[in-house]
């Protein structure tokens, strides 16, 4: 297949803000696609070479690809610096610069997606020392050969600066169309996708096996399975009535990192709640599950939690954090010691146990788990309630014991991959601001800073998350909250993300001075929600052209790293919430004066 089909596509998407036109432009792609190489041009398009979970990057040092630009303009580094410092991105230099270079000659290999695949892959496994001068080898050898508009792309692509705005729904859509011509189908593909992790193989099987191959897809080891998630309630009352006063299983929230462990015989790998593979944060977690854990293999969910050693209290999740890092791990180990807490299985050798009920889900946990106490792995503090006043009690316990809430189950319930319902109900410690509950919200654009925050961002425009629409719709600019250290990690990791123009997923009434892709989750807290006429979550749903804002927003320090742009606060729950303090009005006026 011709690179230059997917280049065309690339700048079609890159014009439009619209997501049906990015849609179709995925669909006319895919079809004119050979089946054989479908997951290929899948992963191309979401800026990757494999699934997020294999953890395969390109690993080209930035002074590498201007060499690599260099050697096959015969331009030389300082003047393509130059154009770079202009243009800001590596993939619009390689562009310019292969503009004014001598033609490609007519003995240049053909640019097809194989050959360009396969060079990237090249890139990504050559390790060890030397890989950066057989990497530059590489891309000078696919550049030289490319045309200037190919060269942008493989560039953007190299240095992981390729924002089409292109999210897993999309193209989920874009491949129920292209295949079985109506988006119905999509639940299939979706719920494949779940159990896979991996629209590259969901695509292939679709393409060349069909619909039912894809309803045939098991779960499988060392393939993270994509996460149940929670509703969220304000009560203990509310939490009881949304189980129909029924029985349920309230479980400790720890205030951790969600993980997914993959327990085979020979090794253990964890995985983030964002499907990444993080097995090198936890090298002691992993070594204790090997050593604690009865079964041979197993797929387990169990949130990671920092703790004292002195104490053996819970720890706060920024606590956590200092073990996200690539170096000087072993003596992280020793300064943040964590255990844990096993909440769910999903696989026990060869069988998916998701279908199962929770209460028998929970049996197998505690078989696996059976003897284990204050050791390391544990299994997490779980009580069956049936009352109210019960489920009160068990909350204050909860918080004393340094927990955010808790976890509230249905007894009946399966393991639902990839879903948000009320199964799973959370209920978290009222915060100190006036609104009940904090807010995850996604970074989306931002405004210059003034004043002592003069080449820094002043204040960032975010947006909850609408999962019908799958768009990001702002809700408030914060610019309060704010340490020093923050503005500095803000601004540079922020940059990273800036685009041009706002995002295509991105949708709100406010101009700003500079756009991002929405990728950053942070925590916020408010004083109330208003009646917004710039501010577009929930537009219309409360009163016509009228969206929600949050009042007083101030960031809490707590970037949600574990947290994907869609597991945001949705629109749907800032209405909720809305709705329910509007009530709460209403309730205290109606009080009688004393
Ligand atoms: P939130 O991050 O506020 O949306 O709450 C959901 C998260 O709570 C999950 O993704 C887990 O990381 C975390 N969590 C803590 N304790 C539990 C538990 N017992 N069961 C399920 N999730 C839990």
């Amino acid at each position: 297949m011709d690179f230059s089909i997917i280049v065309d596509t690339f700048e079609q998407m890159e014009r439009t803000s619209s997501r049906l036109a990015l849609t179709d432009y995925l669909v006319s792609l895919l079809r004119k696609t050979p089946t054989d190489i479908i997951d290929r041009v899948i992963y191309l398009i979401q800026g990757k070479l494999r699934p997020d979970y294999e953890g395969v990057e390109l690993g080209l040092a930035e002074k590498m690809a201007i060499r690599a630009i260099s050697l096959c303009t015969g331009l030389d580094v300082e003047s393509i610096e130059q154009i770079y410092r202009k243009t800001g991105d590596l993939g619009d230099t390689a562009g310019e610069v292969m503009k004014s270079k001598n033609q490609t000659t007519l003995l240049a290999e053909k640019m097809t997606v194989e050959r360009v695949y396969l060079t990237l892959d090249k890139i990504a496994h050559s390790g060890g020392t030397g890989s950066q001068d057989a990497k530059l080898r590489l891309v000078s050898s696919l550049l030289s050969d490319a045309t200037p508009r190919e060269s942008r792309y493989i560039m953007k692509f190299i240095m992981g600066t390729l924002r089409l705005g292109i999210a897993d729904y999309t193209v989920i859509d874009a491949l129920a169309l292209a295949f079985t011509g109506d988006k119905s189908y999509r639940q299939i593909l979706e719920n494949a996708y779940n159990v896979s992790s991996d629209l590259g193989t969901v695509a292939k099987l679709l393409a060349i096996k069909g619909l039912e191959s894809l309803r045939l897809l098991e779960i499988t080891l060392y393939k993270p399975v994509r996460p149940m998630l929670a509703e969220r309630v304000r009560s203990a009352e509310e939490a009881m009535v949304r189980m129909k006063g029924q029985s349920l299983a309230a479980e400790y929230k720890l205030d951790g990192e969600r993980i997914q462990v993959h327990k085979g015989k020979e090794k253990v790998e964890l995985f983030s709640r964002r499907l990444e593979k993080i097995t090198h944060h936890y090298p002691d977690v992993a070594e204790a599950i090997q050593k604690l854990i009865k079964t041979n293999e197993t797929i387990l969910e169990a949130e990671v939690v920092a703790i004292n050693a002195q104490t053996d209290e819970f720890l706060p999740f920024q606590e956590l954090m200092h073990r996200r890092r690539k170096y000087g791990i072993k003596e992280a180990i020793e300064e943040y010691p964590v255990v844990i807490n096993i909440f769910d299985v999903l696989y026990i050798d060869g069988d998916d146990k998701t279908s199962l009920p929770y209460l028998q889900r929970r049996k197998l946990i505690e078989k696996a788990t059976k003897g284990l106490k204050n050791e390391k792995v544990r299994l997490v503090p779980q009580a069956i309630v049936k009352k109210t006043e019960d489920l009160e009690k068990l909350m204050a316990v909860a918080i004393e014991h340094g927990c955010e809430g808790l976890m509230i189950k249905q007894l009946t319930s399966s393991y639902r991959a990839g879903a948000r319902g009320f199964a799973w109900i959370k209920l978290k410690r009222e915060y100190r601001s006036d609104l009940a509950d904090t807010l995850d919200l996604v970074i989306v654009g931002a405004l210059y800073g003034r004043g002592r925050r003069v080449g820094k961002y002043g204040a960032l425009l975010l947006a909850a998350y609408d999962s019908k629409a799958d768009m990001f719709r702002s809700t408030c600019k914060v610019g309060t909250g704010f340490t020093d250290l923050h503005l500095e990690h803000f601004y540079k990791n922020l940059e990273d993300t800036r685009i041009t123009h706002r995002h295509p997923r991105v949708d709100t009434g406010m101009q700003m001075d500079l756009w991002f892709e929405p990728k950053i989750v942070i925590e916020v807290s408010a004083s109330e929600i208003t009646l917004s006429p710039s501010h577009t979550a929930g537009i219309n749903s409360i009163r016509e052209n009228y969206g929600l804002a949050l009042r007083f927003p101030k960031f809490t320090g707590k970037i949600r790293v574990d947290k994907n742009p869609e597991d945001a606060t949705e629109v749907e729950e800032l209405i909720s919430m809305y709705k329910r303090q509007m009530r709460s009005i209403k309730n205290t006026r109606a009080l009688p004066k004393s």
